[in-house]
C-alpha cells in the first residue's frame, strides 16, 4: 500500500468499538479485524472512555497502520440520544474526565433499573449482565442484550433491541448525558475535534434541527459522520450541504462492534484529505504513525 502525500496510508475507518465499551473484541482484536478488512488508518471510539487507546495504538503501529485516538461521547438533545465523536483530545482534561465519569457512573444505575424492569417479566438478574461485561466497560443495553441471549430469551442483540430493549416495550430507562453543546465544547476545549456521529438516522433518533446544528458549529463542531449505514440518503444530502457551507470535515466509518452488530470494518471510509484535516486540527493527543 502506497503512502499518501499526507504520510499515512490506505482506507481510513474512524469509528470502531472494543470491549472497553459495547464491542465484543479487545482493542488489539479490533485492530486485527480492521487490518484484515483492508483498513489502514483507524480510530478507536469507545463510548465515554479512552482506556483502549494504548493497546489499540500499539497493535495498529505494529501492523503498519495509523492510529487516531477517539471516543464517542453520549449526549442528549431533548428526547434525542446524540453521539458526539471526539478525536485527538487530551484524555487527562479534567472537565472532560469529570463528565465521562459521571455518564459512566449513571449508566450503571440505569442498566440496573432496566434489568429490574425486565426481571418483572423474564428470568434475568443483574449478575447475568455483569457476566457479559469485561473490565469496567461502559455498560449499556448491548450488555443487557448479551445477558438476554445467554439466558436463551432472545437470539441475538438485534432481536433484543427490536423487542425487549426498545423503549416502546416499557422496560427502558434513560441515563444521564450532557447537552450536545456541552459535549462539543468539552471535546474542543480538551484539544479535540468534535464530529457528530450518525446524525441522520431514521425513527426515534431523528435529526437535530438545523438551527441547533448551527449553534453546535458556532460552539466549535468540527464535522459530521456522513457515510454511516444508519444515515438516510436525504439526510446525507442535507448534511453535505451544511458541511460545504461551513467548510466542515465529513467522515465515513463502520461503527464496528465486533460480533455485536453486522457492521464490518471499512464498510464506509473517510478520505485522506479529511483525515489530514482532522489531524491538523486536533491538538490534545498526537496520532500514532507506523
Ligand atoms: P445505550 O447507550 O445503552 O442506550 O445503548 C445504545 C447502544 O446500543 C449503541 O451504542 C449501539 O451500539 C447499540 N445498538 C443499538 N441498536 C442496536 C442493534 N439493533 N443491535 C446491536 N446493537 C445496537
Ligand atoms: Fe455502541
Ligand atoms: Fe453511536
Ligand atoms: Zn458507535
Amino acid at each position: 500500500m502506497a503512502t499518501s502525500s499526507h504520510g499515512f496510508a490506505g482506507p481510513a475507518d474512524l469509528h470502531l468499538h472494543s470491549n472497553h465499551s459495547d464491542g465484543t473484541e479487545s482493542p488489539a482484536e479490533v485492530v486485527a479485524q480492521a487490518h484484515a478488512h483492508g483498513v489502514r488508518t483507524l480510530a478507536l471510539t469507545d463510548h465515554d472512555r479512552s482506556t483502549g487507546w494504548g493497546e489499540a495504538g500499539d497493535a495498529a503501529v505494529a501492523r503498519g497502520m495509523t492510529f487516531l485516538p477517539g471516543m464517542e461521547l453520549s449526549a442528549k438533545h431533548e428526547w434525542r440520544s446524540v453521539h458526539v465523536l471526539g478525536y485527538l483530545f487530551d484524555p487527562a482534561d479534567a472537565a472532560l474526565r469529570a463528565e465521562t465519569d459521571r455518564i459512566r457512573g449513571d449508566r450503571i444505575g440505569r442498566a440496573e433499573r432496566i434489568v429490574r424492569n425486565i426481571g418483572r417479566d423474564y428470568d434475568l438478574q443483574w449478575d447475568d449482565v455483569v457476566a457479559q461485561t469485561t473490565l469496567d466497560a461502559t455498560v449499556g443495553r448491548p450488555h443487557i442484550a448479551d445477558a438476554l441471549v445467554a439466558r436463551g430469551i432472545v437470539r441475538d442483540r438485534t432481536e433484543a433491541f427490536d423487542g425487549i430493549l426498545h423503549p416502546r416495550e416499557g422496560y427502558y430507562e434513560p441515563h444521564y448525558a450532557p447537552d450536545p453543546l456541552t459535549a462539543v465544547r468539552l471535546i474542543t476545549e480538551a484539544g479535540g475535534v468534535a464530529v457528530i456521529a450518525h446524525p441522520v438516522t431514521t425513527g426515534r433518533d431523528r435529526m437535530m434541527p438545523v438551527s441547533f446544528i448551527e449553534r453546535l458549529i458556532a460552539a466549535g463542531l468540527g464535522g459530521f459522520e456522513i457515510d454511516h449505514r444508519e444515515n438516510t440518503e436525504t439526510g446525507k444530502r442535507m448534511l453535505r450541504e451544511i458541511a460545504a457551507k461551513h467548510d466542515l470535515i465529513i467522515t465515513g466509518s463502520s461503527d464496528y462492534h465486533g460480533t455485536g452488530k453486522p457492521n464490518l470494518p471499512g464498510e464506509n471510509t473517510t478520505s485522506e484529505d479529511m483525515v489530514a484535516r482532522l489531524i491538523a486540527r486536533g491538538t490534545g493527543t498526537a496520532p500514532r504513525f507506523p
